[in-house]
């Protein structure tokens, strides 16, 4: 790899506003590390998904590469570019690519094990040889140490490069994931400025539960940043600018000042009710990823927990948490609120929250693996624990269980059937119990198509729509490149949403949505006028949803989510709602401060002058 520019050059990058918030500060890159290979044998039906997990690792590998050559191609020398091209030519070598895929299909060898047992012998033989071919096996190690990061992929093959010193440091690097991020003391994270990622995925939400403002999907920042380089992250706005001037930074020291002012005028609305100009009352609750955050939940005016994601507090251990400690844990949420209700959502590990404890297997495709309520129905020792402590600690009654991922009356039956049988296992040793609500979250569409009868089934409903954007549009939550696809207002979403609210209703029983949709400001109308009855965020979006609530009348929200259903696409629903309260919204000083004529015209240029430039220049 060629040296990274020594340059303090300013550049500007644009990502997507993932959390809020403004830093100066200085950087630590978090970079890949050395991974140990895992080996395993494969199943003769698993061999497909192998290959083809190989061939996606090397697909990736090489858009990896020609990034890398463009960027040295421009900022270095096309001579150093040369490099990536025989690093291209490499993986595209029978002899390799065959080699590696009929150790999988032959001998059943995992990806990883497979790719490397292929490399080792070609490196050997390279160095073995004189000359030329000595000095490509360098090249060949290269390439091997970093298909195999791809192949092994997971949470621990990043770590920071350098120490983070007292006074804190903005992460920048390719990934970062919750895990991760969690493990950090608080106050060493300013800020997150990651290559990958999207403004749903996992630990952008973690960021904002923590209050740490994030820009993702910034493609190749990392490569133009070392540790120690000064940067100023923008989340409001999703920008970054790395060796910034003094211009930038006295402009930015302004903005920090206004945002923190901003922040403690919305605490006039704290203890105002959530209620419309014509009395219409939508209740706010909580989403909260750590149990100490419960604590904090009602100082931004929060009417209970209306998602507790408790796979969080299996992240980061040797070994599952036991029935004891987790009833400790629940427990304190619950009692330390009562008599405000708490939704606790069991285990919902997989996807971007691999817990390495039990989700040991690489998987192809994990947003749509072995996750969720079908691992817990699958490990029944982990979901009965999990049940049981969720049980013991309700006896206060305010505790309400909801179930993730469900997509058919089944995995609802048998996730109730499991708590029964708990429940009478806790009675026969000698406990008093409470009735505790249950609830399924509604975030795959084949739950939305058969909602009628989950409803009759259920004491409520949570709208998962981080979740059911992603599997009804098939757009990849997490994937950057495609975020401009991830579509909270196309029409099936919407209508999808109507169809649980209004089977909701015909039951008699709540419905809420948790996703990150609750709490942005058009969104947040909207699912409003469509009968919504709750909303779970962050806690601290909760005073500004709160304002927005108190600034329109329900009946006109109802008339205009019900025009816009009949809308026939998202770029249409998206002009209409602006037109309909962008000046209710502006009027509140519910927008982002940078204008666009804020910066130079090369960084405007930078800046797509799209509608993203209007969100930017409120
Ligand atoms: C969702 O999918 O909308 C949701 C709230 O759950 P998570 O983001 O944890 O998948
Ligand atoms: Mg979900």
């Amino acid at each position: 790899m060629p040296p990274k520019q020594e340059t303090n050059q300013r550049k500007m990058f644009i990502g997507q506003a993932a959390s809020p918030g403004y830093v100066i500060a200085k950087t630590k890159l978090i970079v890949r590390q050395k991974v140990a290979v895992s080996q395993y044998r494969i199943s003769r039906e698993g061999t497909a998904n192998q290959i083809d997990f190989f061939r996606k690792g090397i697909m990736q590998v090489k858009r990896e590469i020609s990034n890398l050559r463009d960027i040295t191609l421009q900022s270095v020398s096309k001579k150093d570019s040369e490099i990536f091209d025989s690093h291209l030519m490499i993986l595209q070598d029978p002899l390799l690519i065959d080699g590696v895929i009929s150790l999988i299909r032959d001998e059943r060898w995992n990806a990883g094990y497979a790719f490397h047992l292929k490399m080792q012998s070609l490196i050997e033989n390279f160095e073995n040889s004189d000359g030329i071919l000595k000095e490509r096996a360098q090249d060949l190690k290269d390439i091997y140490n970093r298909t195999l990061l791809c192949l092994n992929s997971s949470e621990s093959d990043f770590a920071l490069q350098e120490e983070i010193e007292e006074d804190g440091a903005v992460l920048t690097g390719f990934s970062i994931g919750p895990n991760m991020l969690m493990n950090f003391d608080k106050g060493k994270v300013l800020g997150l400025a990651i290559d990958s990622g999207s403004v749903t995925s996992h630990v952008s939400i973690l960021a904002r539960s923590m209050q740490i403002p994030a820009v993702m999907g910034l493609g190749s920042l990392s490569e133009s940043i070392k540790s120690n380089d000064l940067l100023i992250l923008d989340g409001t706005n999703g920008i970054v600018i790395i060796n910034p001037d003094e211009n930038d930074i006295n402009k930015y020291k302004k903005q920090i000042e206004v945002f923190q002012n901003q922040k403690l005028e919305l605490f006039t609305m704290r203890d105002l009710e959530p209620i419309t100009m014509d009395g219409k009352y939508i209740r706010l609750n909580a989403n909260i990823e750590r149990y100490e955050e419960a604590s904090e939940i009602t100082s931004f005016g929060a009417s209970g927990v209306g998602l507790y994601r408790s796979e969080f507090l299996y992240f980061g251990r040797n070994a599952l948490p036991t029935r004891k400690e987790q009833a400790e844990a629940y427990s304190k949420v619950v009692n330390q609120l009562d008599p405000l209700p708490v939704t606790i959502r069991t285990l919902d590990a997989g996807g971007d929250k691999m817990l390495s404890l039990v989700n040991a297997e690489v998987e192809s495709n994990p947003f749509m693996g072995w996750r969720s309520i079908r691992l817990c129905l699958d490990r029944k020792d982990i979901f009965r624990t999990q049940m049981k402590a969720l049980v013991e600690a309700g006896i206060r009654g305010n505790l309400k269980i909801m179930f993730p991922m469900i997509s058919c009356i089944g995995e609802l039956e048998k996730a109730k059937e499991i708590y029964e049988e708990c429940c009478a296992e806790l009675r026969a040793e000698g406990l008093s119990l409470t009735k505790v609500e249950l609830g399924a979250m509604i975030e795959i569409p084949s739950a939305v198509i058969i909602i009628e009868e989950i409803a009759k089934r259920v004491d409520f409903l949570s709208i998962g729509t981080n979740d059911l954007i992603q599997f009804t549009l098939a757009v990849d939550r997490s994937n950057g490149k495609i975020a401009s696809l991830y579509e909270p207002h196309h029409p099936a979403v919407l209508r999808s949403i109507k169809l649980v609210v209004e089977a909701a209703h015909k039951e008699g029983i709540p419905v809420s949505v948790c996703g990150e949709m609750a709490a942005d400001p058009l969104s947040t109308l909207l699912l409003v006028g469509l009968g919504v009855d709750e909303l779970s965020m962050s806690s601290w979006c909760i005073m500004e949803c709160k304002k927005i609530i108190r600034s329109v009348n329900y009946d006109e929200a109802r008339a205009i989510s019900t025009e816009v259903l009949g809308f026939s696409d998202a770029g249409s629903i998206n002009s209409f709602l602006k037109k309909k309260y962008s000046q209710k919204i502006k009027s509140l000083g519910i927008s982002s401060f940078i204008t666009a004529q804020d910066f130079t015209t090369s960084d405007r240029a930078l800046i797509k002058i799209d509608d993203e430039i209007q969100r930017i220049g409120g």
